[in-house]
């Protein structure tokens, strides 16, 4: 069952055109494990935000010429904090702006203490088709610990009023590795997921980011370390119980029923082009990717836009580009902190780094016909090394990381981007 499923998520549909990610900053408290761009305390920014980022939107459609979308994806921050009307106006903005075919991947990320069913309509009315419920844990302890505001019955509940108001896709996130963890308590909170039968999981070990309350704690002693050896149990059993379940494991902290791979997130696996608008997001646009990129120069490029939210409302509630113009909007956009033209070194390795964290890996043949050149002109040494260690394997024209390889992905990844700079 297990390597049937996991060739029927490989195989999800791979629509083209672009992943577009709207960033919401705003949360109602800050987990203190958290170091993502998001902030408590600043709701008053709201109605200006809205404003600046449906500005932002329609100055990315203008200036990629309305191209078509593959997936959207509101991420934050807590996108279901906003009111409905606001995620309306938004989705509005994005219709305007793109392409935005029918039935394409529509996701928001919500807490669980905002999905109540009424709400979860609303929002499924405004346009989005796919939620992702920040689960975490069904420990009550462990959700005090992480700082979260819900339950575990809120969250159960949450999953189950998704489903009552017609979310036919539905992805539960969950951290294992926390400091004092019990593999006991991690198998509880993938059995009570796996009750819920969502289409999707993300599971993923707790990183203790530097700067982070959590990080401090443990540093200080006031917390317990959490020991690599039973996060690499605790992974495994995830892997077990999930595959026992029917998902199949599609990359390294994700697994999904048949045909439920995330199309969003496949797009940053696969390295295809994506646009990330409001504060702190990334983008990343390939030249082969869309028409009005072959202007750029070099072969793509990477960039950042402003990170804080009030610097981001001031300069996106006016941007406007100058015509249709990729090249120019990324080079004198105000809203972009930090742009890169991509080498084709530098793509390669990128590329090589994402799609070995898919379960499918790299087809020697995909990175031939992208490229130009074949994987092992540049990357033969790297890759035989990696090989020998015991974290990579050949097979069938592909390269994949080995169970080992995909615990201890950082030692492979660290040998290419060295081969593809040397
Ligand atoms: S809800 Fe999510 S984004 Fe917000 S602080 Fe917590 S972990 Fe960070």
């Amino acid at each position: 069952m297990a390597d049937a499923a996991r060739k029927t998520a490989a195989r999800a549909p791979a629509p083209s055109g672009l992943a577009l990610y709207v960033h919401i900053p705003f949360c109602e408290t800050k987990c203190p494990y958290c170091d993502f761009n998001t902030y408590a305390g600043i709701e008053a920014l709201m109605p200006s935000y809205v404003g600046a980022l449906a500005n932002e939107v329609g100055g990315w459609g203008k200036a990629l010429e309305r191209p078509p979308l593959r997936s959207v994806f509101f991420g934050g921050g807590t996108p279901s904090y906003l009111p409905t009307r606001d995620l309306t106006r938004l989705m509005r903005a994005v219709r305007a702006a793109f392409d935005l075919p029918r039935g394409a991947e529509v996701t928001l990320e919500a807490n669980p203490g905002d999905t109540v069913r009424e709400r979860l309509a609303a929002i499924r009315r405004a346009g989005f088709n796919r939620v992702s419920i920040g689960v975490q844990s069904l420990d009550d302890e462990e959700l005090r610990l992480l700082g979260r505001r819900h339950s575990a019955e809120q969250a159960k509940a949450g999953v189950a009023a998704a489903r009552e108001a017609g979310f036919g896709n539905i992805n539960v996130d969950l951290i294992f590795g926390l400091p004092g963890q019990l593999v006991a308590s991690w198998e509880h909170t993938l059995e009570e997921a796996l009750a819920l039968a969502p289409d999707h999981v993300s599971a993923y070990a707790l990183t203790l980011e530097e700067g982070t309350p959590m990080a401090a704690d443990v540093a200080a002693g006031r917390l317990r370390e959490p020991d690599p050896d039973v996060g690499a149990e605790m992974y495994r059993l995830a892997q077990e119980m999930l595959a026992a379940a029917g998902y199949a494991q599609y990359e390294v902290s994700n697994w999904a029923k048949p045909g439920r791979a995330s199309v969003h997130n496949l797009a940053y696996w696969q390295s295809r082009p994506y646009l990330g608008v409001g504060p702190g997001a990334h983008s990343y646009l390939w030249a082969n990717g869309l028409p009005a990129l072959e202007a750029l120069g070099a072969d793509g490029a990477r960039f950042a836009t402003l990170r804080s939210p009030r610097a981001y409302i001031e300069a996106a509630a006016g941007w406007s580009p100058d015509g249709a113009g990729t090249p120019d909007a990324v080079a004198k956009s105000p809203l972009v902190s930090e742009r890169e033209a991509l080498t084709r070194a530098a793509a390669m390795s990128d590329y090589l780094m994402m799609a070995l964290r898919l379960n499918e890996g790299v087809a020697d043949a995909d990175f031939a016909a992208r490229f130009g050149e074949p994987i092992e002109t540049r990357f033969a040494a790297p890759l035989a090394e990696c090989a020998s260690l015991g974290l990579l394997a050949r097979e069938q024209g592909r390269t994949l990381l080995t169970e080992q390889g995909r615990l201890l992905g950082n030692e492979v990844f660290e040998r290419v981007v060295g081969a593809a700079q040397g």
